[in-house]
């Protein structure tokens, strides 16, 4: 379904997704012992910390950070600690998720398949995929409802297929694949899980797809993938970008020393934070933003009264 017979007639968006991310030119130079001068630096971070942390001796024992977590915690550390509600799948936020799996099955499927045929079929595997909490949620759709994410999610699907060029197999795509950092004998992890990848190291091209909108902190996040690839594979990847579906747009970024060291600080500084206020006693600072729209301490946390005030006189929301 992929690969075209013969010659590319690629759409403007798909042209613009190759000229950006595709090879043109050697990777930038990252010296050979940089990984081991940032893993250093993360691990003085957390050596402050080394007695209280958990003891590593089981998945569920261990201190977790991905890159929500620490963007949450360099947003508003009281946020990060106790602010964010328990997580609910809903149409909403199920779609990137289905369109992901849609996604991961073209690549490899034989023959033609029309776009909403296997966005229902993703629907139905990740229903009864016990490893996907997902799942849980799908089997309460009824008809009307699973009906109408199955057309959102297609117009989304059919619109990634419009706007990001068909992908090889000798590209090397991988999908959803996670990645992680041990840290400290497994007793902290820095995970996360990489929506599609193309190429081999040192020419890896990390892309986040992305089902809303732009957002800062989505360069931080590949960033810190970027960090996590040259400190467990020993390359950094050649460049990260995001791919906006409902735009057709791409924002790639170049790997440099430079954006390693601004990631592995970053890093550094978010565990320092995290680490002191979960188990050191700091008490958290508040710092208002886009968070406190959602934040359960809100109706306690003036700072934020006084933020969504001001923003709703601001835009009359
Ligand atoms: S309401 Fe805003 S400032 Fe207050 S704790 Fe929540 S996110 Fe932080």
């Amino acid at each position: 379904m992929q690969e075209p017979d013969s010659g590319p007639a690629y759409t403007a968006a798909q042209q613009k997704v190759i000229d950006v991310i595709g090879k043109s030119g050697p990777a930038p130079a990252i010296p050979p012992g940089l990984a081991a001068e940032l893993r250093a630096e993360i691990d003085a971070a957390i050596a402050p910390f080394t007695d209280l942390l958990p003891d590593g001796k089981s998945w569920e024992n261990r201190f977790f950070l991905n890159k929500q977590s620490l963007s949450d915690v360099h947003s508003c550390e009281a946020y990060y600690l106790g602010g964010k509600a328990d997580f609910e799948w809903n149409s909403a936020n199920s779609r990137g998720t289905i369109v992901h799996k849609a996604i991961e099955v073209s690549i490899n499927i034989r023959g033609g398949v029309f776009p909403t045929d296997l966005v229902e079929e993703s629907i139905s595997r990740l229903s009864n995929d016990p490893n996907k909490n997902i799942g849980e949620f799908l089997v309460t759709l009824d008809e009307y409802g699973r009906a109408e994410l199955i057309g959102e999610c297609s117009s989304l699907f059919t619109r990634f297929l419009e706007g990001f060029p068909p992908i090889k197999r000798a590209w090397s795509p991988q999908t959803e694949s996670a990645i992680g950092l041990d840290l400290v004998d497994k007793r902290v992890r820095i995970g996360g899980k990489v929506d599609l990848s193309l190429g081999r190291p040192p020419d890896k091209v990390i892309i986040d797809l992305k089902t809303g909108a732009q957002f800062g902190a989505h360069r931080d996040d590949l960033r810190l993938y970027a960090l996590i690839d040259l400190l467990t594979v020993g390359n950094a990847p050649r460049k990260v970008a995001s791919f906006y579906i409902d735009s057709a747009s791409i924002e790639a970024e170049d790997i440099t020393e430079g954006t390693l060291r601004a990631a592995a600080r970053r890093l550094a500084d978010g565990l320092t934070k995290a680490l002191e206020i979960k188990y050191a006693g700091r008490a958290p600072e508040v710092r208002a933003g886009s968070n406190c729209r959602w934040c359960t301490l809100v109706s306690e946390c003036p700072t934020g009264q006084q933020y969504l005030a001001q923003r709703e006189a601001d835009e009359g929301w």
